[in-house]
């Protein structure tokens, strides 16, 4: 059997890849599920799928959730450490699936213990892609992507050579605000940009399509995954959200990955790697799609990705900083602090504390050094924030 562990069980992607498991629970031997605050969510999966141990990120939670699981041989933990710490037991397996930087430290730990790792989890690549790959080849563990369109790339670069390799188009769908105007997107609320058009995702990514970030952040993503410069990494808006991604040969020849909006494919490319699944999911019917469309974002409305391009300019801690800024700007428009289109000026003021004026971060590119940086990013943002507040 195949030992696996889901971190972020909980969530969108968690639950995509409990959906797999449960469809296969004679391959699969789950060893970890951990959660946050919807204790019941966890208990009613760990009360199905029997894992060796179960983690709430949340310390005040753990007599609730205990009281939940009813099969006493399940070991019931809780708080973050509680996560790093089980990161570590063996597994062949691990799904990264916590949203934000906090996946980063219990991804790298399960690499460390020999696991190979499903990366959902694209801020810990963004911030630290460099030290996942390390310590993957370091430990010979695969890192496998989970993003759909870096899931598309990867699969399309199988058999190929990397130097024949042009470019790569990552598509975007262009999220809720697709046809809105920059002056309107300064009215946006959080329950507007909470609206995906076409994929059903966590709350944060979804906020993080509207804005663009998103796909900033996967431009990164693409960088550190592919070792690409950034100007052989280009993003299309594609409504239709259909096709995922391609990739542009030294022949001329461009290469699609074309599939549903559906993450269960990624995410059963990357729990049966390197064999492929046979998975029971929906088919295109391209009679019933009609028409692709393709065309080119506009900078000025979206700053996210104008910056993610700064950051690959930039480098060493950039991705850390930009990464972190844009959590807590994301946190500040949810609570209605700021405005949508003041999140990019947050990012865009905190890249400057740290790297205006030719500075730089001379400190060397570890894991305690990246987190540290997360967190001054975090103060920095919210010190941007209180001189944009909302009154
Ligand atoms: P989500 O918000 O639905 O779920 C997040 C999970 O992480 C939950 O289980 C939550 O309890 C846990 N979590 C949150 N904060 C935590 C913390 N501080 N410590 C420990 N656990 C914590 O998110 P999601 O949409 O499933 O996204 C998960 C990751 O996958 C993100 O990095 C996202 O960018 C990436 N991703 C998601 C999708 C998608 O379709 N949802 C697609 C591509 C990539
Ligand atoms: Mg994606």
């Amino acid at each position: 059997m195949k030992k696996v562990s889901i971190f972020g069980a909980t969530g969108s992607i968690g639950q995509n890849t409990i959906d797999l498991v449960r469809k296969d629970r004679e391959l699969f031997d789950v060893k970890v599920l951990t959660g946050g605050k919807n204790i019941k969510r966890l208990a009613e999966d760990a009360n199905e799928l029997k894992p060796d141990l179960v983690v709430t990120a949340h310390d005040y939670l753990y007599n609730d959730l205990t009281e939940l699981i009813k099969d006493k041989r399940i070991e019931i933990a809780a708080g973050y450490q509680a996560i790093c710490d089980v990161a570590s037991i063996e597994t062949d397996w691990v799904m990264s699936a916590i949203i934000g930087a906090a996946g980063l430290k219990p991804g790298v730990l399960a690499m460390e213990a020999g696991a190979d790792l499903a990366l959902a989890n694209k801020e810990s690549m963004v911030a630290a892609g460099p030290i996942l790959k390390k310590t993957a080849s370091k430990k010979n563990v695969n890192l496998i992507p989970v993003d759909s369109e870096h899931s598309a790339i990867f699969q399309l670069l199988i058999g190929q050579e990397t130097k024949s390799v042009e470019r790569v188009i990552l598509t975007a769908s262009g999220g809720a605000f697709r046809d809105w105007s920059i002056d309107e997107l300064k009215k946006a609320t959080p329950n507007q940009a909470s609206k995906h058009p076409n994929w059903v995702m966590g709350q944060r990514i979804t906020i993080d399509s509207a804005s663009m970030f998103n796909k900033a952040l996967e431009v990164i993503e693409a960088k550190e995954f592919f070792d690409l410069p950034p100007n052989q990494i280009e993003v299309l808006i594609h409504p239709q959200s259909l096709v995922h991604a391609f990739v542009g040969f030294c022949d001329g020849s461009l290469i699609s990955h074309v599939g549903p909006a559906d993450m269960r494919h990624a995410i059963g490319f990357a729990l049966y790697y390197p064999k492929r699944p046979n998975l029971d999911l929906k088919r295109l019917n391209f009679e019933e799609i009609g028409t692709f469309e393709f065309y080119s974002p506009d900078f000025k409305k979206y700053p996210a990705l104008r910056l993610a391009y700064e950051v690959l300019e930039i480098g060493g801690f950039a991705g850390a900083v930009y990464n972190s800024a844009k959590e807590i700007a994301l946190d500040a428009f949810i609570d209605r602090k700021i405005k949508f289109t003041d999140m990019s000026v947050v990012v865009e003021m905190v890249l400057d504390d740290f790297f205006g004026k030719g500075m730089e971060i001379k400190e060397e590119h570890t894991l305690e050094n990246v987190l540290k940086i997360d967190h001054m990013g975090r103060l920095a943002a919210q010190n941007q924030i209180k001189k944009l507040q909302i009154k």
